[in-house]
């Protein structure tokens, strides 16, 4: 491995998801639900398949039909334009288009801040990209995680490229609110920095709502904004992602994409072009379901002895492990499917001040009921 990715090893997910299957144990680790999405757009796949629609290299920005659907999505729930033909682009998952905006805009020893604790494919894609990364941390206030906009304005350097920025935030479940969001816009235009907003949790807010970045004054033109049908159809395994942008922008992270996989699958894009266009009462679903999970998991673990810190979306709750007499997240996530059956993520690996990610434990509450209840009573059994 060279010197930028040597510190990165296996990812925690491949490392968390083996144990639960080496233990038996239930996984509530790495983020993928266990129940897949709807039969209408699995089988809207399956016709794409027969009718051979993209059973040959689709167009490099992503089928028309998609590009579309993800443009008129960006205005029926945001208010948001973007042309189809320019400002629109798939990619495989919203995993590659981070690492092609990454690389696409980041020159070598170029800065990037990015929210800590942060997804751990940011820290990767900057280090591959030669950046360097400058984390600004969310702390606990009462139940929520918050950024301290003083330290984020302290962070901008004359060496500063780009804020990397993810709301609703992985792993800390905060929805960033609209006053935080218009003091990270004026702080992007004032120091004339790019925004590139990770967004896949968009529809999986239970308090307050999602306000993109890019709706803020000044903020269309320098904001690339990512997004993944993984996260809101509940198909992960698809790996169908999406870049919305200023055609200058998305010309730039197209031309890294086009030698990172050159174009995305084709028959899972008709699906997804679909999938966009379900009505209202599909995306209110999945949220109110989740929220009901949210709740569900949130109170057994407040029982088991946890701290709950109760997110505002995304699918998972960070715990504090304090009150259980225990210190070192990473020891306890390796521990707990021997002590009682159950996989987590210690938060830990998403800091760079490792120290302050340390009593921080991750579960994901994207699963069936009783298999959330079946992890509850396991759980309570530490006290
Ligand atoms: N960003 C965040 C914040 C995520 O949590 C995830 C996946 N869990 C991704 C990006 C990756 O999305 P995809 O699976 O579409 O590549
Ligand atoms: N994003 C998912 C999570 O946070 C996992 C995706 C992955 O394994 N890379 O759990």
């Amino acid at each position: 491995l060279n010197r930028r990715l040597a510190e990165f090893g296996t990812t925690i997910f491949a490392e968390m998801s083996a144990l639960a299957l080496s233990t038996g144990s239930i996984n509530l680790g790495q983020g993928f639900p266990d129940t897949d999405g709807p039969e209408e757009i699995r089988e809207a796949a399956v016709r794409a398949l027969r009718d051979g629609r993209g059973n040959q290299y689709p167009p490099g920005p992503g089928v028309p039909e998609l590009r579309t659907a993800i443009a008129e999505h960006q205005r029926r729930f945001h208010g948001l334009e973007y042309d189809p033909d320019t400002e629109v682009l798939v990619t495989a998952g919203a995993t590659e288009a981070i690492a092609a905006a990454l690389l696409a805009l980041v020159e070598p020893g170029d800065e990037v801040i990015a929210l800590e604790p942060y997804y751990d494919s940011y820290a990767a894609s900057i280090a591959m990209a030669g950046g360097v990364r400058v984390p600004v941390t969310l702390r606990p206030h009462g139940p929520a995680f918050r950024l301290d906009l003083d330290e984020l304005r302290d962070a901008v350097t004359d060496r500063t490229r780009l804020l990397l920025i993810n709301t609703p935030h992985n792993p800390t479940g905060t929805v960033l609110t609209r006053a935080e969001l218009a003091a990270i816009a004026e702080l992007a235009v004032e120091r004339d920095l790019l925004v590139v907003t990770d967004e896949v949790y968009e529809h999986l807010v239970f308090d307050g709502e999602h306000v993109p970045l890019a709706s803020f004054p000044g903020m269309r033109e320098r904001t690339v904004t990512i997004s993944s049908a993984g996260k809101t159809f509940s198909f992960t395994g698809w790996k169908v992602g999406w870049v919305t942008a200023s055609p200058e922008l998305v010309a730039t992270v197209r031309s890294a994409k086009q030698f990172l996989t050159y174009v995305s699958a084709g028959p899972f894009q008709y699906a997804v072009a679909e999938a966009l266009r379900l009505p209202d009462a599909y995306f209110d679903g999945l949220r109110d379901d989740l929220r009901a999970k949210r709740d569900l998991l949130g109170e057994g673990l407040a029982a088991a002895g946890f701290t709950v810190h109760r997110p505002a979306g995304t699918y998972f709750v960070t715990t504090d492990i304090r009150p259980l007499g225990e210190t070192d997240g990473f020891a306890f996530c390796r521990a707990l499917p021997e002590r009682c059956g159950v996989v987590a993520i210690p938060n830990a690996v998403f800091y760079d001040h490792r120290d302050e990610g340390a009593p921080f434990v991750r579960f994901a509450f994207c699963k069936r009921v009783d298999v959330l209840e079946e992890a509850v009573a396991r759980l309570k059994s530490l006290a």
